[in-house]
């Protein structure tokens, strides 16, 4: 669980410049046009400049080459890249016969996945935010406790990233209450390069069927977050300074956690929390499973599971750092 801070309903409209497309002599040609106030782009043209093929379909529409595919469906936010279920910030539409995305989820969602598009930084230190804590117990299971959860697998990831040689440092190492804002800022004090929030989910007491992983970072100003359509927040707030690499960071982090363990895909989401939102460098939150599932709850109480969980966030850490340092 984890307390959401909805934007306010004011409408900015941001004009990315396609800086990318100056830099090459044969530059990208990207067409535009204007739809619900915004602009949204012609995947054809997406799908030329990546070098994959286009494939409309009566709901769908796929670009796709050898290394990598992406899924919109008109009308809905839900699409999919490379397999991976993503929240797009705003609807795809069919203009006449072509299939448009907004220039939003093109810059800041499927470029930076599919591209690699983020920005190259140092990754020395990782800072690991365990949910919850002290007179905050977080979601509670039939069982256990969230805060309890977050905790232990914290411990392990921070055993295996140290094992690569990163220094990781925790905003909590006990079971101890820590305010919401005191989390971004303790991990600005030990100049983090990274920092990953980890909770356990829940659907409510009486909900047994939902479970899965899904993955936050922080919706980039302007944009709606994945619950609520309507929220605008027009606001840049520090983390935004990162919302390449925080979108990059989640569908690494995702990827390696859902390999890991088999789980539900419940994809990546976008949410202005107060730990991503105050953030000072690449930050996600990921919600490991459901304490509301009996299942899901058994298996993040194990230490088997709980290392997959934690095998795959490492791993998604890693991936993204080679994709930092073009290793
Ligand atoms: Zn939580």
């Amino acid at each position: 669980m984890r307390k959401i801070l909805t934007g306010l309903a004011f409408i900015s409209i941001f004009v990315f410049s396609f800086s990318w497309a100056s830099d090459a002599n044969a530059g990208p040609y990207i067409r535009y046009a204007s739809y619900n106030g915004l602009r949204y782009v012609y995947l054809r043209d997406i799908a030329t400049y990546y070098g994959m093929k286009m494939q409309p379909g009566d709901k769908t529409c796929d670009i796709r080459s050898q290394s990598g595919n992406a899924t919109f469906t008109y009308s809905h936010r839900e699409g999919r890249i490379n397999g991976i279920r993503v929240t797009f910030m705003f609807s795809p539409y069919l203009n006449g016969s072509e299939p448009m995305i907004s220039e939003y989820d093109f810059m800041l969602i499927v470029d930076p996945i599919l591209r690699n598009a983020v920005s190259k930084h140092k990754l020395g230190v990782i800072v690991l935010d365990p949910g919850h804590g002290g007179k905050d117990n977080g979601a509670q299971g039939r069982f256990y406790r969230e805060k309890d959860l977050t905790l232990m697998m914290a411990r392990r990831l921070k055993d295996i990233l140290q094992a690569k040689g990163y220094m990781v440092l925790m905003t909590r190492e006990k079971d101890t209450f820590v305010e919401l804002p005191d989390r971004p800022a303790k991990a600005a004090a030990y100049k983090a390069d990274l920092f990953v929030s980890i909770h356990c989910n829940s659907a409510g007491s009486g909900v047994s069927n939902i479970n899965g992983i899904e993955t936050f970072c922080l919706t980039p100003e302007g944009a709606p977050s994945t619950s609520d359509a309507k929220a605008r927040s027009s606001k840049k707030e520090n983390g935004n300074s990162f919302n390449k690499n925080n979108v990059y960071l989640a569908y690494c982090v995702h990827r390696g956690m859902l390999r890991n363990t088999g789980a539900t895909d419940r994809g990546i989401k976008e949410q202005r929390f107060a730990v991503l939102r105050d953030a000072q460098c690449p930050a996600v939150l990921v919600e490991a499973g459901f304490l509301s599932n009996l299942t899901e709850e058994r298996n993040l109480a194990t230490g088997s599971y709980q290392d997959k969980i934690t095998f795959g966030i490492a791993e998604g850490i890693i991936a993204y750092h080679r994709a930092m340092s073009g290793r």
